[in-house]
């Protein structure tokens, strides 16, 4: 079977004060030895949240990495070397607000992609659809779009050590949440889609539910069949509210 994962996506959120603060009400909570819980802080305070969870068994994941593997001459990016040498272990990519604010394409999150395993690091692949794309019914098209360039590109193999978060964008931050239906619906189409490459590396392969996860809705959402967890973001700046949907997982 698979070991659900909840991941918090702390985005842009948080000082040394309140992350050191949230971390310590994070070790108050109970979290599930059968469930994997990885963080993802801002860049800069990646080594501070890394230093204080090493006694613990949350892993600790970037936002985001550069494109480009070797060092060089490239002001403000950080590589999924550099992540992995101060102790990442997993990294988004393609997070809907990097697509959208930063027109992160397709080809770009691909590259970040191989960057991110070539480095050792796990990459979360964030997918999914608008509010327009869904009312034109182009969810699932634009979903299988979005994996079919990295699944196209290097082979159904790499998703034996990747990630994918489905994130309907219309339910980030919104408080609208898809239904456990329309999100398994979703999730058992990608789980068939790499499945018609690979039934192995489909049956082992965790998608992770993200947009507007909070505690009250969490155990719904991870009761369904294919989804093996929760990308979480507002929920996960909450020490209580994080540690209860780890728990309904
Ligand atoms: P919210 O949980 O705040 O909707 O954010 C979801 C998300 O984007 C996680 O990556």
């Amino acid at each position: 079977m698979r070991r659900p994962l909840v991941a918090g996506n702390w985005k842009m959120h948080g000082t040394c004060a309140s992350i050191k603060l949230l971390l310590n009400e994070l070790a108050t909570q109970v979290l599930p030895a059968e469930v994997d819980v990885a963080v993802f802080p801002g860049l800069v305070y990646l080594q501070a949240v890394g230093a204080q969870v090493a006694q613990s068994d949350i892993v600790v994941g970037a936002q985001d990495c550069a494109v480009q593997l070797e060092e060089g001459a490239l002001t403000g990016e950080t590589s999924a070397l550099q992540l992995a040498d101060i102790g990442c272990s997993m990294v988004l990519v393609g997070h809907s607000e990097r697509r959208q604010l930063q027109d992160e394409t397709d080809s770009v999150i691909c590259r970040k992609f191989i960057a991110a395993q070539a480095a050792g690091l796990t990459p979360v692949l964030c997918v999914g659809e608008t509010l327009a794309e869904r009312e034109a019914g182009q969810a699932l098209a634009v979903v299988q779009r979005q994996i079919d360039a990295v699944l196209v590109e290097l082979g159904v193999d790499v998703f034996a050590k990747a990630v994918i978060a489905y994130e309907p964008v219309w339910a980030i931050g919104s408080g609208l949440t898809a239904t456990p239906e329309q999100a398994q619906d979703i999730h058992a189409q990608i789980r068939a889609h790499i499945a018609s490459h690979s039934a192995g590396v489909a049956q082992g392969l965790r998608i992770l539910y993200g947009g507007s996860v909070k505690a009250a809705n969490a155990a719904e959402l991870f009761a369904q069949a294919d989804i093996d967890g929760g990308l979480v973001g507002g929920a996960s700046l909450n020490a209580k509210e994080f540690g209860a949907i780890c728990r309904a997982a």
